[in-house]
């Protein structure tokens, strides 16, 4: 038996104003006068002083601002990337990602795509990157994706979506200012937030679970709990928690894996673009014969905050839809070991796929 040897996130900065400590700790990092520290932005806060007269941009810093309204694709990183190189004097000192899981993954991916030939579809799968990217740092600006801590950033190429998983995919420095998180809208909120209570739920009741991914799981589920069920806590509060739970999450699944949500929701992310966060939460109201007592508490959670889920997605889908989505979803071949054990493949068939997905 040998175990794995996992990288973690070397150095973190926690504290509510902290996103004010960015310039110093970017000042010790620069390599040169000509090796910019590009931002990635996510373009909700374009215009928005309060995020971008904080950072002091010197030299050739550039700030490029990024839609998130689609999760990020391999092309977008190949000419994010291309556009960097062409604009740099020199190889840039750092990128740094703020945003959501959406932009994080975008500033993990296109750190690696500096330093590794090719394009990113080339090392969507697990340890095909081969050198170290550049200096990167993760901000988040909502909580649940664990995208800041994890080891993966997770592309749609044009064959698949699959993450870039990699020991050098994860930031090197991170910061935790839970003031960023405060104006995100209600419902997003919760998507992203389920994210890390589903991330908890697969992660806890799976067979790959082993004691360092549990320890973080039930840490980040009483959380969720705490935070989703509870009537008692003050907003300061509630946003620091969330954002440690999306951590502790984070951390568990990085020694563990998830499971049957994430499977099928990649499926529907692959073919209808439906976002990472609902995605989840439209399949995992379907997945009680899984996860009876998380769904339970879950649909508790969607009534206390009065979630209306889209229903009916894949009402009018034909045949050869059903098929891509169903073969996104199998071949996550992990996810479905994880969930259900080595053999998995006697009890998920298509049929049950396409069974599943037509409740949703
Ligand atoms: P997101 O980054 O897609 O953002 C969701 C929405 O919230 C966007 O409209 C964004 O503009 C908005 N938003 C973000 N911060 C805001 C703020 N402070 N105020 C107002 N609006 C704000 O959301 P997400 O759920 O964090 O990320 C989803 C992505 O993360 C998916 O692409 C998914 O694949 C990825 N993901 C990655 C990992 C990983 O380990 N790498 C894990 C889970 C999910
Ligand atoms: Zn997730």
């Amino acid at each position: 038996m040998s175990y794995k040897n996992f990288p973690m996130v070397p150095r973190v900065i926690f504290g509510r104003g902290s996103f004010n400590q960015l310039n110093e700790v970017l000042a010790l990092k620069r390599l040169s006068i000509n090796a910019p520290f590009i931002f990635l932005i996510d373009d909700v806060f374009k215009g928005n002083p309060w995020i971008t007269s904080r950072i002091s941009l010197s030299y050739d810093d550039r700030i490029i601002f990024v839609s998130a309204k689609e999760e990020p694709k391999t092309s977008q990183v190949d000419s994010l990337v291309e556009d960097i190189i062409l604009k740099s004097k020199e190889r840039p000192s750092g990128i740094i990602g703020i945003g959501g899981g959406t932009l994080l993954d975008l500033a993990k991916a296109v750190s690696i795509l500096i330093t590794n030939d090719g394009e990113a579809a080339d090392y969507q799968g697990w340890d095909l990157v081969k050198n170290p990217a550049i200096y990167h740092v993760g901000i988040p600006t909502i909580s649940g994706t664990g995208a800041e801590v994890s080891r993966t950033t997770v592309l749609t190429g044009p064959e698949k979506k699959l993450g870039i998983n990699s020991d050098f995919t994860p930031f090197d420095q991170v910061i935790l200012d839970s003031e960023l998180t405060k104006d995100v809208p209600k419902e997003q909120w919760f998507y992203t937030g389920m994210d890390c209570y589903i991330h908890c739920i697969e992660s806890l009741t799976g067979t790959y679970l082993n004691t360092f991914s549990e320890t973080y799981g039930d840490m980040a589920l009483d959380l969720c709990k705490e935070i989703f069920l509870e009537n008692n806590l003050k907003d300061i509060e509630a946003q620091e928690k969330l954002m440690m739970a999306s951590w502790h999450g984070g951390m568990s699944i990085v020694y563990s894996q998830v499971g049957v949500a994430h499977a099928m929701s990649y499926g529907l992310s692959y073919l209808l673009g439906t976002k990472h966060g609902i995605g989840n939460c439209i399949v995992f109201d379907h997945l009680e014969e899984f996860y009876p007592e998380g769904v339970k508490l879950f649909k508790q959670m969607k009534a206390k905050h009065n979630i209306n889920l889209p229903q009916g997605i894949c009402a009018n889908l034909t045949d050869t839809e059903f098929n891509i989505m169903i073969d996104v979803a199998l071949g996550l071949e992990p996810l479905w070991e994880n969930a259900l054990g080595k053999n998995w493949k006697k009890t998920i068939t298509k049929e049950k796929l396409k069974s599943l997905y037509q409740k949703m």
